[in-house]
């Protein structure tokens, strides 16, 4: 049966402290070998997206802004499927709320609060560069959402309850990732994306095992939609919190459990 990896990226395939993926290396040239898609399931960007393929040379479909879209290059399945627009030499399937409408709902909701909400998009490329640890040309990467909008929120967690029934009550969803907060629309979720995905996928080669591999809240619901959930360590030496019957919980931090992960259930 074919396996499909499908897979986070920040605290997961890559290190949360310094986006390092070295260790995960050998193990991704062996699934390339074997013809094993790797899906990126993140609330990353098309851009950043794009940048993780070419360095890690992988050609498969990929999940951006937390299941904003799907991202399909033209090429790749043998059939015609429903989609919703073609971008450069994707097809695209859209899930996601436009980032206008995101941004302009948080600046509602600090304006309703008072709270220290400060998005992506209130920041320059040199401060989310110095925020969220990345050079001048990741910041610009990550800066350009389209489906969805990742925020600092400084406030005492006992705030935190209001904060999402005020995202919930202005008709939009809210996940905490491994560093920021992120509001998307109420339809765009991983687990969608990974669903309509994994159809394709069998339309495509018949039944398949779905893996799937986070770290952080933002990933349950891609956690519950594969055959196989898998957890990473924190670096806090801590698991996601989650019951799921037959989650793994791999015993290394970040990349070196997900070689674990990709061992046992792959390899
Ligand atoms: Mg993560």
């Amino acid at each position: 049966m074919n396996a499909v990896l499908f897979t986070d990226l920040d605290g997961t395939l890559l290190s949360l402290s310094d986006y390092s993926y070295d260790v995960a290396l050998p193990a991704l040239a062996a699934l390339k070998e074997r013809g094993v898609p790797v899906v990126f399931c993140t609330a990353k960007t098309l851009s950043e997206n794009e940048y993780y393929r070419a360095v890690l040379g992988i050609k498969d479909p990929f999940i951006v802004e937390n299941g904003g879209a799907i991202f399909i290059p033209q090429d790749y399945f043998s059939f015609e499927f429903t989609h919703g627009k073609e971008q450069g030499h994707y097809y695209v399937i859209e899930f996601g709320a436009r980032y206008d409408e995101l941004r302009a709902a948080l600046n509602a909701i600090r304006a309703e609060t008072g709270f220290k909400i400060t998005g992506f998009g209130d920041m320059t490329v040199a401060e989310v560069a110095k925020d969220a640890n990345l050079s001048i040309e990741q910041a610009m990467r990550a800066k350009a959402k389209v489906y969805n909008e990742s925020f600092r929120f400084d406030e005492p967690k006992d705030k935190e309850p209001i904060l999402f029934e005020k995202v919930h009550e202005k008709g939009f969803s809210i996940t905490h990732g491994g560093r920021y907060y992120n509001i998307h629309g109420r339809n765009a979720d991983k687990g969608r994306a990974v669903k309509t995905l994994t159809k394709l996928f069998k339309r495509e080669y018949g039944a398949v095992m779905t893996i799937g591999v986070g770290d952080s809240k933002n990933d349950i619901p891609m956690l519950k939609a594969v055959d196989q959930p898998a957890v990473v360590r924190r670096l806090d030496g801590t698991w996601l919190d989650i019951q799921l019957e037959n989650l793994y919980k791999a015993e290394g931090v970040g990349p070196e459990g997900w070689v674990e992960v990709v061992e046992k259930f792959i390899l």
